[in-house]
């Protein structure tokens, strides 16, 4: 069943574009399902289930975290996750890049971005944005490179409203994608979930994060 929905979508999404399998709240043995017809990308947003999860689990995945990261969780990350989709402040980054210096690692982030009406969502705004991506602001921070931005929608039924906040973002991801701050870079716009992910490939999303789509409603308990 989750096989089938995989292979349903994955003929919906254009070759260039990433799909990340959101898996939190799943068991390990659904993840397994995908992982045995070749998938490799899968989201978390809870850093604690993530380590339980990527200790039982076959370590050539590559780990996404899609949720709100605290600086304190940072260090048990660090050696193994594959991009960090949610800084979402400098003391985060600050925390990112010390921590991997510790080990010799530089990681790869997305910067966050505040689109949504609703207040509860995390991110930076714009303005952020462009303070921090400057090579004067990253110098001070080698070991985090920097890929692109990350964004979530106002959950509504306006679709209208949905193109607008996406494409508000993808013009900031191409404003940026002009200046050239090796090693970082702007190739990695993460945008679009179950619910608007058609919308956000139409808007340019290169990488889509899908739950519930895949694996069928979340069991919160
Ligand atoms: C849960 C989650 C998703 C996936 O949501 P679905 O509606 O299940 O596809 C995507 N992105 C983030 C940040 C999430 O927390």
């Amino acid at each position: 069943m989750k096989q089938e929905n995989y292979k349903k979508l994955i003929k919906q999404i254009p070759s260039n574009v990433t799909l990340v399998a959101v898996s939190k709240t799943q068991p390990v043995s659904s993840i397994r399902e995908l992982y045995d017809v070749g998938h490799r990308d899968f989201g978390e947003n809870k850093v604690q289930e993530l380590l339980t999860k990527y200790s039982e689990l076959p370590k050539d995945i590559r780990w996404h975290l899609i949720g709100h990261l605290q600086t304190n969780k940072v260090k048990y990350i660090v050696p193994f996750i594959y991009l960090i989709h949610s800084v979402d402040s400098e003391k985060l980054l600050s925390e990112i890049n010390k921590q991997a210096q510790q080990i010799n690692r530089v990681v790869d982030v997305l910067l966050q971005v505040h689109i949504a009406r609703e207040e509860t969502k995390f991110g930076l705004s714009s303005d952020e944005v462009m303070r921090l991506y400057k090579a004067q602001i990253l110098q001070q921070y080698p070991f985090v490179r920097i890929r692109g931005l990350m964004g979530m929608a106002t959950n509504t039924a306006d679709e209208q409203l949905i193109h607008t906040e996406f494409s508000g973002l993808k013009k900031l991801f191409d404003q940026l994608s002009l200046h050239k701050i090796h090693p970082h870079s702007m190739d990695i716009l993460s945008l679009g979930m179950s619910s608007d992910y058609v919308i956000a490939i139409e808007e340019g999303s290169t990488l889509v994060r899908i739950g519930s789509s895949i694996f069928g409603q979340r069991n919160y308990h």
